[in-house]
């Protein structure tokens, strides 16, 4: 990208290259969604928690006043939504909440009014908490980062269950004949040795960590000479 300068001419911007892209969208969806839909980590996701009154035709005014005053006393707090359609069942909206990944949903019904409280249910567990109105905040900001370490947590070991430390090339070739995930080994940096490995085995360089001391090093997977890096290794599907 160029720009033209004061004095006419044209010259470079400076920009930075995260490399965000649909990738990483994919990435997020495989990590943690389920059979239900999307599950976003509450970080990420646009909408918190999504308000859900449950009413029928006799007491619909008073139900849904109620799910408003719940939405008032969030609003400023947190990204938060309500449903209040009269289209579609509770269930519907349900189901429509999990497809799209909102982390908490609150359900209203006339009971609740009654007890004044609300049922706040998990998006990555399923699990439902009835908490008294007064308690409904410091709950939801609770959940929301329990919520958040949970998906993290779960995401890092399954990596790390997927991850393997290899440092002899039969190994490391036997591996990619049948083995999924990710393998770690020494690189000593020359591209020769990557492509020749890549020819053998398919798999390729996907990240040189950083912050990896010499010792874990070791040495070169495919040459033995001292290695530079420690590459994750993995082959494309
Ligand atoms: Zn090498």
């Amino acid at each position: 990208v160029t720009f033209q300068t004061r004095d006419g001419g044209l010259d470079y911007v400076w920009a930075t290259s995260w490399g965000v892209s649909t990738r990483l969208i994919g990435a997020l969806i495989m990590t943690h969604s389920d059979d239900r839909g999307l599950v976003l980590p509450p970080k990420l996701a646009s909408t918190e928690v999504v308000i859900i009154p449950i009413f029928k035709n006799k007491n619909k005014t008073e139900v849904i006043g109620y799910a408003h005053g719940l939405f008032d006393r969030l609003k400023s707090e947190f990204s938060v939504e309500i449903n209040d359609d009269e289209q579609n069942s509770p269930g519907w909206k349900f189901a429509e909440a999990e497809l799209q990944g909102i982390p908490l949903r609150i359900e209203a019904g006339p009971r609740d009014m009654s007890n004044k409280q609300a049922v706040l249910v998990r998006r990555d567990t399923g699990e439902k908490l009835t908490v008294p109105v007064q308690e409904v905040e410091a709950k939801i900001k609770e959940l929301l980062e329990d919520i958040q370490n949970r998906l993290f947590y779960r995401a890092l070991t399954f990596r790390k269950q997927n991850t393997h430390q290899i440092n002899d090339y039969n190994t490391f070739r036997d591996f990619f004949k049948t083995g999924e995930g990710f393998v770690e080994s020494g690189w000593c940096g020359n591209p020769e040795c990557e492509t020749r490995i890549k020819n053998e085995t398919k798999a390729t360089i996907r990240v040189l960590p950083f912050g990896r001391n010499e010792d874990e090093k070791g040495s070169c997977i495919f040459c033995g000479e001292k290695a530079k890096e420690l590459a994750v290794f993995a082959k494309a599907y």
